[in-house]
């Protein structure tokens, strides 16, 4: 069995991290690009939506590699995420690709299911052993998620710039020849010390922009054509809530463990969207309150075309861009975005934002002069 996954941004490094320990042979497709994206745009239905195109891609890619088996998450759920590990299965197997798909997510069956389907991939691993796996690839996803979020600080401020980019891009190609969970934390520590000694302009103040959305195309940078470094190198410091360590403990981990769930963006998104419908609908309408009550300068909501969750998110967002003077856009991506259009209107946005933020501190300097 040679065991492949589908790409959404840093999630790579995870499944090498719980692969690596459990001992499992495995092929990384290669990173998310245009060949993946046209293979999957031409055997996926025209309206399913860009990531289950993008990941048809990645199997292809990693079949011609020699992978048989896909593992992936997704068994259930209401929108159409639930049924597009079957869906995959399907279209691979009336092209021709016959592989497995296997879902590691805690299904209605329980824990003991989810056991069994790691055994079916890992072998006779003891349920201790298991256990320590996962809790070593959920460490790895932490502290993975924790480095990036430190390039979102430090890139707006740093004095060389470029340095952080060429920094992080050269830890996510050495992350593929180190082995197993201790070594990827190691390399991880290295490069978070030498993210911390670059040189940064301390005094700056960048504006602050929050990413909301659907889970994979504000994850995944190819998707997304890196927003999160091109708003970084045009000095604005952003934030994501849709993480990998999140879904992990936030999705898979407390379904099996009872501990309490991160509900905040849930009390928030109450007053719009009091019930879940779906992907991350109800994340994009709570986190766009918290970030506007946190004091952003704005906020960027991301999602692919036909992406129903987020559509009705779309159309709650107005009322909290009104209800707490916050700019929002939302940028909606398919295989037919132009990456031109798109870089012009997060231009346009960040205009937008620098001359708000112009006009506040002339309104506060008037003010203070007691005119
Ligand atoms: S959340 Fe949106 S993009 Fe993701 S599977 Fe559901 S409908 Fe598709």
């Amino acid at each position: 069995m040679k065991v492949t996954f589908p790409h959404m941004g840093n999630t790579y490094i995870v499944a090498k991290a719980l692969l690596d320990d459990a001992g499992v042979d495995y092929i990384i497709p290669p990173y998310n690009n245009k060949r993946a994206l046209e293979i999957g745009t031409k055997i996926a239905p025209e309206m399913a939506c860009l990531p289950l195109k993008i990941n048809l891609g990645n199997y292809i890619q990693a079949y011609e590699k020699g992978a048989d088996t896909i593992l992936t998450t997704g068994g259930r759920g209401p929108c159409r995420f639930g049924y597009y590990c079957e869906m995959s299965r399907e279209i691979l197997n009336d092209n021709g690709f016959n592989m497995d798909v296997i879902t590691l997510e805690v299904p209605q069956d329980g824990f003991t299911e989810l056991l069994k389907r790691i055994r079916k991939v890992a072998g006779s691993l003891n349920a201790f052993k298991i256990l320590k796996i996962i809790k070593n690839t959920t460490i790895v996803a932490k502290r993975v998620d924790e480095l990036e979020r430190l390039t979102y600080k430090i890139r707006p401020r740093e004095i060389r710039k470029g340095s952080t980019d060429k920094i992080y891009n050269e830890f996510q190609k050495k992350v593929r020849d180190v082995k197993g969970s201790s070594q990827i934390l190691k390399l991880v520590e290295v490069t978070k010390s030498r993210l911390l000694r670059l040189e940064i302009d301390k005094d700056y103040k960048p504006l602050r922009v929050g990413i909301v959305g659907e889970i994979y195309t504000t994850i995944d940078p190819f998707s997304n054509f890196y927003i999160e470094s091109i708003l970084g190198n045009m000095g604005i410091e952003v934030d994501r809530t849709n993480t990998v360590s999140g879904w992990i403990i936030e999705h898979m981990l407390k379904a099996i463990v009872p501990f309490k769930k991160d509900i905040r963006y849930k009390e928030a998104a109450k007053p719009y969207l009091g019930t879940m419908i779906g992907g991350h609908a109800q994340e994009t309408v709570g986190n766009t309150v918290l970030y506007a009550k946190g004091g952003y300068d704005g906020v960027v909501q991301i999602y692919p075309l036909t992406c129903m969750p987020e559509i009705v998110a779309e159309s709650i967002l107005p009322a909290i861009e009104r209800d707490y003077n916050i700019p929002i856009l939302t940028l909606i991506i398919d295989e037919m975005t132009g990456e031109a259009g798109y870089l012009t209107r997060i231009e346009a946005f960040v205009d937008l934002l620098k001359r708000r933020r112009e006009r506040a501190e002339i309104e506060q300097n008037f003010a203070l002069s007691g005119n």
